[in-house]
């Protein structure tokens, strides 16, 4: 016994041994450790702050500790390295050289911010606390050394809040609508002053007394007394920052962005420089480039007299950061020197944090900006012009999921003429949005599960509205800058936003908004324009984008446009660097068109069981599916010829050369039929027999398990007249279309074949047919058949198959139902949650499982190809337009994707980055 524990604490030591590296990278003027290539160890921040050291750029000391102490916390029960500590010592003896002042020194002390910083940004949803180090005696050195007894106040309760807040969990309850620290200087306001007055006219006694009535605040609702020493100040809140990377609105956040929680966050030491010492000091953030709509514009804002949590806060509205010319012009020219050369130096626009301590500018952050797509083509297209980053990295800037939001509809301009703004604010978030006004996160989360179209309105946005905001078509607050929580995030999800918009007065308890001397109730309608920053009564018609005006509606206005020429631009270089092609998922001229104009070069899935739900076609086919002899049958067919026929030569008429492939049918019966009694009598009194006939016809027909039942090719097989029937429709419209003089390429496709012999079978129907329709009409035509492969023994037998197939697409909604045993109907119950415990990483319905399914596309890929070496690859499932899934389509080298027509230009750009990573 005593043996066996020995050796397990044996095993512990030598995982901590074995862990034990270097825990924590210095930065500053005299040593930096790290670098910006660093970001998964150090994290976006540390990485950041490591690399704006190197360059020479004014970065206040500090060390990061890295994002595997993170993991070793987690793993260990939350604890730490053995050695961190010492490491830390180090790390501040470094800082306190650099600053010449001292951690909890009563003469000069050194106080620090601590930050969390994950390898990815996630703005607003980790925790930070400033001016660490203070306590009742450090304060007063602070105040002399200063001169400023108001600044060193200003800086004790902020910490104290912070702290009190972040570490101690003294936080909003239940049914408070406000912060209780905010609450305390609120009341402390009107006890002194009867009013609401700005936090900087607060006197040194003032703060004195809030820090007083916070410290009794955190006493009485943590339960403990407020940390004096700096030591202890400072492991509580590293320990907070790793404990704030399982937070519910971080973990919500990961889940949205698919970060993994392994990665874990670092934590940034850094000494504090001040922004609130006066008005020769101040704190901003700044973009070096624009980052709403992509202007080369100096864009940003500040606070004079303030740290920068206040700048994101939203708290007080900040000035846009050109007016710093005016109050500060030398602190102005020094942040113009260091936006030219963080752009000249990282070749990409920079999202920076800096503060200004009497004039002096210090950087605490840099990155790369998040961006609308908007200004992420712009961007892409005016480096490339300045000669900063080749046509390639220009086609890399574009993230592909977030292309279509320059296919979103605007406001009809005629519309948004007419109409007269009620407010207006910030453009935060382009685009054009309606909604139903909610004023809390959780009922505009119920008004959206009710499919209500839903416009969150705040007076500031924090990340605990998270939830909320996704749910939101649109954004809308009181306060706040272009860089509060709501525009951060808005943008990131590409959000419709307008942030700061004063005149609104929201009212959370009546939840009610008033503006231009209306009130407005939450249900109530409000329209926002996030590309002007206006607020519009009511409900107001959208419009298209000018992309989609100009390639679909031919609006020669909208061709003319910066952003249509740009984005033809990008997917032009699209098309210079992709390998796949990209088809579509059409079953109409219409759609055919609109895929084609958006580039896509061919009909990758034309589902004809669609083409029956329209009009009276539907009765026919239910005709046909309830048919109990071969006559009946065929007369129901015979009806159903002419609209396929017409409908397939729009198809080729459209499609203009372009091959076409037609899948036969594949209906789970159940879609069809007529459930109701009343259809059913409808239907009776069509066909003329009893409605107990048709019933009773239902009932037989009826399948516990419809996606596994009688469908795809089982349906052809049993009843071959139906695929004679298709067959003599594609080829028959194939005929006429011929003789008008254009290509016709028709590629059938005999879906949910599992076995080379179903294959066969329906082989035998589609030749036969093809060579009666080409000698009545006379004409020679070319045609391809082949299957999908979407059950997990067609992909098994790949190769025998490929003995039959001309071609193969990968069914993978299929594929991802049979092959994980997960209806793709009813997953909807049970997903979220596997989600939640990261069971699977992603939707597998939306991003193919490359581990599982996506191991079935490969196998059959080369069970196929080792058949047929030229044997023609691509998918047609949903994954066909998701940029990951697209990605890995890629790596096992498909030669097309096919996606619905709206996402084509999604797959396109999807299609080329991925063949620019492969070759890489
Ligand atoms: C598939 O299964 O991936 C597919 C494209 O076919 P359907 O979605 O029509 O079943
Ligand atoms: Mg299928």
């Amino acid at each position: 016994m005593a043996k066996k524990k020995k050796t397990a604490s044996a095993q512990k030591e030598k995982e901590k041994g074995q862990k034990s590296g270097k825990h924590v990278y210095l930065f500053g003027r005299s040593k930096t450790d790290g670098n910006g290539g660093m970001k998964p160890l150090l994290g976006g921040k540390g990485a950041g702050l490591a690399e704006m050291c190197r360059i020479g750029l004014p970065v206040p000391p500090g060390f990061t500790i890295t994002t595997e102490v993170c993991t070793y916390y987690y793993d260990h029960k939350r604890t730490y390295p053995s050695d961190l500590r010492a490491q830390m010592q180090t790390g501040l003896a470094s800082i306190e050289k650099e600053t010449g002042k001292k951690f909890g020194d009563v003469k000069n002390p050194l106080l620090v911010s601590v930050r969390s910083g994950a390898r990815d940004s996630m703005p607003g949803m980790m925790d930070t606390i400033l001016n660490l180090g203070l306590n009742d005696q450090t304060v007063e050195a602070l105040s002399k050394k200063t001169g400023n007894p108001r600044f060193a106040w200003d800086c004790y309760r902020r910490f104290v809040q912070m702290y009190g807040d972040v570490v101690l969990g003294v936080q909003k309850r239940p049914g408070e609508d406000h912060e209780p620290f905010e609450t305390v200087i609120d009341t402390l306001k009107h006890e002194r002053y009867h009013k609401d007055i700005e936090d900087t006219k607060l006197t040194p006694g003032d703060l004195k007394e809030l820090v007083v009535r916070f410290k009794a605040l955190v006493k009485e609702r943590a339960g403990k007394e407020f940390p004096a020493s700096p030591w202890d100040q400072l492991m509580g809140a590293v320990g907070a920052v790793f404990g704030s990377w399982m937070n519910d609105r971080a973990i919500v956040y990961r889940r949205k962005y698919n970060i993994p929680s392994e990665w874990g966050t670092a934590v940034n030491v850094q000494a504090m420089v001040y922004g609130n010492t006066g008005d020769r000091s101040g704190s901003g953030v700044a973009f070096t480039r624009n980052p709403a709509n992509g202007a080369k514009e100096f864009y940003g804002e500040f606070l004079i007299n303030a740290q920068g949590e206040d700048v994101v806060a939203g708290v007080r509205t900040p000035e846009p950061v050109a007016q710093l010319n005016t109050h500060l012009p030398k602190a102005y020219a020094e942040l113009e020197r260091i936006r030219q050369t963080l752009e000249k130096h990282f070749k990409d626009v920079q999202d920076f944090e800096f503060t200004i301590e009497d004039e002096t500018v210090y950087m605490l952050q840099t990155r790369n900006g998040k961006r609308t797509a908007m200004a992420a083509l712009k961007f892409s297209m005016d480096m490339f012009k300045e000669k900063l980053i080749d046509w390639k990295t220009a086609v890399m800037r574009n993230p592909a999921d977030q292309l279509d939001q320059l296919l979103a509809p605007v406001f009809d301009a005629t519309e948004a003429g007419k109409a007269k703004a009620i407010a207006t604010g910030l453009p935060a978030g382009p685009g054009a949005a309606s909604g139903q006004i909610y004023l809390n996160a959780e009922r505009a989360v119920v008004a959206a599960d009710r499919k209500e179209q839903v416009l969150l309105v705040r007076v500031e946005t924090s990340p605990e509205d998270l939830r909320g905001m996704i749910a939101a078509e649109g954004i809308l607050t009181a306060r706040g800058g272009v860089s509060s929580h709501a525009a951060l995030v808005a943008r990131q999800m590409g959000k419709v936003c307008v942030c700061g918009a004063s005149a609104l007065e929201v009212d959370y308890q009546a939840r009610t908004v008033k503006v231009d001397g209306k009130t407005y109730k939450e249900g109530d309608w409000l329209s926002i324009d996030g590309t002007a920053g206006k607020v519009f009564p009511g409900r107001l018609k959208t419009a298209s984008s000018e992309i989609v005006a100009g390639l679909l509606e031919g609006d020669e206005a909208a061709k003319k446009t910066e952003k249509f020429k740009s984005f033809q631009q990008l997917m032009k270089w699209c098309d210079d660097a992709t390998r796949m092609s990209v088809r579509t998922n059409a079953d109409t001229p219409e759609q055919t068109k609109n895929a084609i104009a958006f580039g896509a070069v061919g009909i990758g899935l034309c589902r004809t069981e669609h083409m029956f739900f329209e009009g009276n076609r539907i009765d026919a086919m239910r005709e046909m599916i309830l048919a109990d002899t071969i006559d009946a049958r065929k007369a129901a067919l015979a009806k159903l010829l002419p609209y396929q026929r017409d409908d397939f030569a729009g198809i080729f008429r459209a499609l203009d050369g372009y091959p076409a492939t037609i899948r036969f049918l594949d209906p789970p019966l159940h879609e069809f039929l007529p459930h109701t009694p009343d259809q059913q009598k409808d239907l009776a009194k069509k066909m003329g027999i009893s409605a107990e006939k048709i019933h009773a016809r239902v009932e037989q027909l009826h399948e516990f398990n419809p996606m596994l039942g009688f469908r795809g090719c089982r349906l052809g097989i049993d009843f071959p007249e139906i695929s004679e029937m298709q067959a003599r429709a594609v080829f028959e419209a194939a005929a006429i279309v011929q003789k008008e003089g254009k290509k016709v390429r028709p590629e059938i496709m005999i879906p949910l074949v599992g076995f080379k012999k179903e294959l066969d079978l329906q082989l035998e129907v589609v030749h036969r047919v093809a060579r009666e329709v080409q000698a009545e009409q006379k004409v020679k035509l070319s045609y391809m058949v082949g299957t999908m492969i979407e059950v997990p023994r067609g992909a098994l037998t790949a190769d025998e198959i490929a003995q039959s197939a001309e071609f193969f697409s990968f069914g993978t909604n299929d594929l991802t139902q049979t092959g994980l045993g997960m209806s793709r109907d009813d997953s909807g119950s049970f997903l979220p949650h596997y989600a939640e415990l990261e069971i699977v990483k992603k939707n597998p319905f939306a991003t193919i499982d490359a581990g599982g399914v996506g191991q079935l596309v490969e196998m059959a890929v080369k069970k196929g190809r080792g058949v047929k070496k030229d044997l023609k690859l691509g998918i047609c499932g949903e994954h066909g337009g998701d940029p990951d899934s697209i990605k890995f389509f890629e790596q096992v080298g498909l030669d097309y994707v096919s996606a619905s027509p709206f996402r084509v230009p999604v797959a396109r750009l999807a299609a080329a980055q991925a063949a620019i990573t492969g070759k890489k």
